[in-house]
């Protein structure tokens, strides 16, 4: 890959990054962003750094291949993980990559995912701190959820960040992928935070808007006395209605 993608795609990240922290998903040092720069390397948020005010120093090169392996190992030493972490980047100077790594490597590596954004916004942690997280996952709400989000979210329940995280996702979305045929566009992380993948950094973008903007509605409404949602059929129907294929394809989505 030329140096000039892998310049584009850390603008792109610094500036969906920026966006996703002014917007207050994510504050101080939670959340991150990845982009795949080519088939060995992707571009992460370093450990520690901000998401709101991320510069160009504060996003790391990884790659893939020394990350990956872990995920098919039985138990690997914390210290062991710290070492891999620092070990799988492209320049040894560049600053060390989000404990998150693990997972961005996994679903930068599913095709047709190019970019991966991850936070944690009050209004999604308010529903996935309660036991409402499935009814949230998998119903929908209004026409463009369905359009932004898809039919239906992944649901994860807590496992602990790093290493087991991304394990747990792995698996989680292969049986996904058998049971609907398709990839979700949004994970959910059980008292944790929310993940969006897509081809482009504005899916990336719509599919966390409009699952912050879907989750102040549910809580919203779960106040007034109760959640209804789209019945099935219409959500399926919005999925396949070409119209809609017309939208999805002007946001990129
Ligand atoms: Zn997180």
């Amino acid at each position: 890959m030329p140096q000039k993608g892998a310049v584009l795609v850390r603008s792109q990240l610094i500036e969906l990054s920026r966006e996703f922290g002014q917007a207050r998903w994510a504050i101080l040092g939670e959340g991150n962003t990845s982009g795949r720069v080519d088939e060995k390397v992707f571009a992460v948020k370093s450990s520690g750094s901000s998401l709101g005010t991320l510069t160009e120093i504060e996003l790391t090169e990884c790659y893939f291949g020394k990350l990956i392996p872990l995920l098919d190992r039985k138990s690997v030493p914390e210290e062991e993980v710290e070492n891999v972490l620092l070990a799988s980047r492209v320049l040894p100077t560049t600053l060390k990559p989000s404990v998150e790594t693990f997972f961005h490597a996994y679903l930068l590596t599913i095709p047709g995912v190019n970019y991966v954004g991850h936070t944690h916004p009050v209004p999604v942690n308010q529903i996935l701190c309660s036991n409402l997280g499935a009814s949230f996952a998998e119903e929908r709400r209004f026409p463009d959820e369905v359009v932004c989000c898809g039919p239906v979210s992944l649901l994860i329940p807590y496992e602990d960040p790093g290493l087991a995280l991304a394990v747990r996702i792995r698996r989680d979305m292969q049986s996904f992928e058998r049971a609907h045929g398709r990839n979700p566009k949004v994970i959910l992380l059980g008292n944790h935070g929310v993940i969006t993948i897509g081809q482009t950094t504005e899916a990336v973008r719509v599919a966390m808007a409009m699952t912050v903007k879907a989750a102040e509605i549910f809580v919203g409404a779960h106040a007034l006395g109760g959640n209804i949602s789209m019945p099935q059929s219409e959500v399926n129907r919005i999925e396949n209605r070409l119209d809609e294929e017309y939208r999805r394809k002007m946001l990129r989505v």
